[in-house]
């Protein structure tokens, strides 16, 4: 018969002992490994799962990953999660704007890169007790006229302060506080498709678009540039096709500098010259005479007040800016567009900025202050 073994109690925690200290010895030189990845400067599958646990999608990661060891190690530093911001590092952004303009992403939502890079141009310094620069169309350099406006309103006519903060800057963005067809400059031609065409940026009387063509009589009446009619051309059939019964007109292209004086003085002569002022520019001051508007109806002949209670209306305001145009009169902006909604009037900028206008809700007259002159 066996003989029942003993159990040594002290036998028993030797041999755990021992085992724990062995599976110490194998975390501590998994841990080790682990570290040395991500710290290690030669290896890029490692890098790339640093930025996963910072958020980045793996292709992401990726592409972060190729960049030079000072760069990721100032973006994991500060970590804002904008792939195309970090991009901009990579692509001479220096690290000081870099986190300057970290700061301003965490401080105003949804920003893009164009957003930034934007900002950081035209904010200059922080100042805490700047109120202005709570607005994130904030730009330095009106910082005297947000004052000098500031003080003729009443903040207790708006909602909030940021109400009254935002009508500030975006009056004296779009240059509202000075006066109309006094106060005004030569419009930078140079811009092309993007140039701003208002009451404070003038054509010359001798402008003419270089490329001006006709347009195809099935779409409507008169010259644009040449440049924007495939755009326009799938603009207007994919909205008529949409839906049956659906049909838009061309009706008032480009307009010449004596047109447009001739059509204007007819208002003044009808209506008066303040009340013309509302809802016709006066020559050199509209965006006709650039070939890059159009006043779009149903069919030819529509009265354009009669538009606005057409489907097709409704349309283009949903995807104009998938084919490059944008509604440069929108209601509800008359104080900072200096005109009367014009639900038929479309202006070409282009689909890259049409796509990235049509996420904000300013006018064409304040973008083209924050992000095109
Ligand atoms: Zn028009």
């Amino acid at each position: 018969m066996a003989q029942r073994r003993k159990i040594h109690p002290e036998r028993v925690l030797t041999v755990i002992s021992a085992f724990l200290f062995v599976l110490c010895i194998i975390y501590g030189a998994y841990l080790y490994i682990d570290m040395s990845d991500l710290l290690s400067f030669d290896d890029h599958a490692i890098s790339e799962r640093a930025f996963v646990e910072l958020g980045y999608s793996e292709d992401e990661a990726k592409e972060l990953a190729l960049l030079d060891e000072e760069l990721k190690s100032t973006i994991i530093q500060y970590p804002i999660n904008s792939i195309s911001y970090e991009l901009a590092l990579a692509d001479g952004m220096n690290s000081e704007d870099y986190v300057h303009g970290q700061e301003l992403y965490e401080r105003f939502d949804h920003l893009t890169i164009r957003d930034v890079e934007a900002m950081l141009e035209k904010r200059g310094e922080e100042d805490p007790d700047n109120i202005f620069q709570n607005d994130r169309y904030y730009i330095a350099s009106n910082q005297e006229r947000y004052e000098a406006l500031a003080s003729t309103l009443n903040e207790e006519n708006y909602i909030s302060e940021e109400a009254y903060i935002r009508s500030v800057v975006e009056l004296v963005n779009s240059e509202m506080d000075t006066i109309d067809y006094v106060d005004y400059v030569e419009a930078d031609t140079s811009k092309d498709q993007t140039m701003l065409v208002n009451k404070h940026h003038v054509l010359d009387q001798n402008y003419v678009p270089d490329n001006l063509v006709e347009i195809d009589a099935n779409y409507g009446r008169g010259e644009l540039r040449s440049d924007i009619l495939e755009d326009l051309y799938q603009m207007m059939d994919d909205c008529v096709n949409s839906k049956e019964d659906m049909s838009l007109f061309v009706t008032s292209p480009y307009r010449s500098y004596v047109t447009q004086e001739n059509l204007y003085n007819n208002y003044v002569y009808s209506y008066g010259q303040q009340e013309a002022d509302t809802f016709s520019a006066r020559p050199g001051f509209s965006e006709h005479q650039s070939g890059l508007a159009v006043d779009i109806v149903a069919y030819e002949g529509q009265a354009l007040g009669d538009f606005a209670y057409y489907e097709e209306c409704e349309w283009l305001k949903s995807h104009a800016s998938e084919y490059g145009f944008i509604l440069r009169y929108p209601d509800g902006k008359e104080d900072v567009t200096g005109y009367q909604s014009e639900p038929w009037h479309y202006r070409y900028v282009g689909k890259e900025i049409s796509t990235h206008y049509a996420s904000l809700d300013i006018t064409f007259d304040e973008y083209y202050a924050f992000y095109l002159s």
